[in-house]
């Protein structure tokens, strides 16, 4: 922080200093949406004023069942209105909303649980038998309201205070929100980290309605244009991740119609995805593979076209790109982190190559892309030196911003390690060109090191996945004698009865080696075909059980 001392002047003693609270951003959405819908499944839609109703009638019976602000509630839910009223109605009573992940084993959920410090859970009947073993080694929790697609008895030790809709029903549709500092914690959650506990991390008010207004703008400006009041958007990220990377709030600030799918089950999305006219979804690839894979879609029974997607959690590989776009649908991607909230980067094409052909876009939509509004990031050397904006210099990728967690959740340690010299430090390695555009290449723990060079895993996933026949393909490096770290591949053929066979794939990768961009020992000397990748909880390529599979 510098040292200067700029005028500041003193407000009028009647004058208010709005805080910024995320209570607001439902307002701006009730305003702009008209006759906008919150659609569930095939199941029920409404349109925002009731949204706004169910809300306030959450937060009174989340009152009357004695939750507080500062209090802890956990969420278990799939993906669903219910859901975005709990985005919206616990933060507003001053309560923190922990988005449980629900893909974690049941020892981590227990400990994410006890360590968040929950005192109250939402859950899904779904969800039912996974608490119900846990619920003795929680104490703290005061009580289980269950939510249900449908009203029936169920059969349960947890110990439950009733039922989602049949207690919204006896409630008031208005509720008076208090007003509160914009510091509050508003939602807490735990990444996936692939050592160790999982980390929880955490976001203000303040941080959320400026990460809000960061995407909004990030989403409406030309060359990017994925949303605004008259798009319909779908989620397929989940919810308990990184709050849907935030959409489900920028989509609300701005009005927009938002469709929730429930479970992710492939029928289910595409039938949502043509009969609402989704326009706009973000995902990791292999969610947008697993779409463009469906029956339906790869036949053509279905028209996708029009759709567009923001891929992010990992890299977007040309091939992925292209068959999307094959399909009509536009992809871009994004950049981030559960630490970061999650927006740091997007895919802002600059003016002459918006108007450009696919073929001139399909790098550009590749990159990680541009810092969007309020984002400082730098790539920087081992000594913390920033290195130029080359497109060539790698080094690791650091950021600050207004909306970044400020600590690990009561890990003192970890926290220092991720803010070391003030700038949050986000293990990945990448590039940043000329035009400002970010490319990420690897986590730093991920980098191939062979005979003193580095290899991005990312980039060579990217060549092999254009081989004919490789459907999905994931990189790391495995140990060799000689050359310290030598590339491996794991590859899933498209045609598991004709799969390409491992010197297809280095033949193949032969071009990449004439063209110069790897050098020989970027062909994996191991390739092995597989009928499945091992995949992390929120559908990325999980590199440390891969490692010790090949
Ligand atoms: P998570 O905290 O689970 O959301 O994972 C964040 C990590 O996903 C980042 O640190 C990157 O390693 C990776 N990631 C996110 N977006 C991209 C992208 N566009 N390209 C490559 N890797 C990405």
């Amino acid at each position: 922080m510098s040292t200067i001392t700029p005028k500041i002047l003193p407000p009028t003693p009647s004058a208010t200093n709005s805080p910024l609270l995320i209570g607001d951003l439902l307002e701006s959405g009730v305003r702009m949406a008209g006759r906008n819908q919150i659609v569930y499944r095939d199941q029920c839609r409404h349109d925002y004023r009731h949204f706004r109703e169910r809300v306030h009638q959450l937060a009174h019976t989340l009152t009357a069942l004695g939750v507080n602000a500062g209090d802890v509630v956990a969420v278990l839910d799939w993906d669903s209105h219910r859901y975005l009223e709990c985005f919206f109605a616990i933060p507003m009573i001053g309560a923190v909303l922990h988005t449980v992940n629900v893909r974690l084993s049941p020892e981590q959920i227990l400990y994410t649980m006890e360590h968040a410090e929950d005192v109250f859970v939402l859950v899904h009947e779904d969800f039912v038998p996974l608490l119900e073993p846990l619920a003795d080694k929680l104490p703290n929790i005061r009580g289980y309201l269950l939510c249900q697609e449908e009203a029936k008895d169920v059969s349960t030790s947890l110990p439950l205070v009733g039922e989602f809709e049949a207690l919204l029903s006896e409630q008031p549709d208005y509720y008076n929100f208090p007003t509160f500092d914009e510091n509050a914690v508003a939602t807490l959650f735990y990444t996936t980290g692939t050592t160790g506990n999982p980390k929880g991390v955490f976001f203000t008010h303040r941080q959320l309605v400026l990460h809000t207004l960061g995407e909004a703008s990030t989403f409406q400006a030309p060359g990017c244009e994925l949303l605004n009041r008259d798009k319909v958007y779908m989620p397929i990220t989940p919810m308990f991740h990184v709050h849907a990377w935030g959409v489900p709030y920028t989509a609300t600030l701005m009005g927009a119609t938002q469709v929730y799918p429930g479970r992710y089950e492939p029928e289910m999305l595409v039938k949502l995805l043509v009969s609402e006219k989704v326009d706009f979804s973000h995902c990791v690839p292999t969610l947008l593979n697993m779409v463009v894979s469906a029956d339906a879609v790869a036949s053509k029974q279905v028209d996708l076209s029009g759709w567009k997607v923001l891929v992010g959690g990992s890299a977007l590989t040309q091939a992925l790109a292209s068959r999307a776009w094959s399909l009509g649908i536009d992809t871009r991607s994004a950049y981030g982190m559960s630490e970061t909230c999650p927006l740091l980067t997007a895919d802002i094409l600059p003016r002459d190559v918006g108007k450009a052909d696919f073929d001139t876009q399909l790098p550009w939509r590749c990159k990680a892309g541009l810092p969007v509004p309020l984002v400082k990031l730098q790539v920087v050397d081992v000594d913390g030196k920033p290195l130029p904006h080359d497109g060539k210099s790698v080094g690791e990728v650091r950021a600050q911003a207004p909306w970044l967690t400020q600590a690990y959740y009561k890990e003192e340690q970890r926290s220092e390690e991720l803010w070391r010299d003030g700038w949050l430090h986000t293990g990945d390695v990448g590039s940043i060109d000329e035009h400002g555009f970010l490319t990420i290449s690897d986590r730093i723990k991920d980098v191939i090191k062979t005979g003193g060079e580095w290899l991005s895993s990312l980039e060579l996933e990217s060549y092999i996945s254009q081989c004919p026949g490789v459907a999905e393909v994931a990189v790391i490096g495995i140990a060799d004698d000689k050359w310290g770290e030598r590339p491996a591949a794991l590859v899933v053929p498209s045609d598991l009865s004709n799969p390409p066979t491992a010197e297809d794939v280095q033949a193949f990768m032969e071009q990449f080696v004439k063209q110069g961009a790897i050098n020989r020992w970027g062909i994996p000397s191991l390739i092995r075909v597989v009928d499945e990748i091992p995949k992390t909880s929120v559908g990325k390529l999980d590199k440390k059980r891969i490692r010790t599979e090949v």
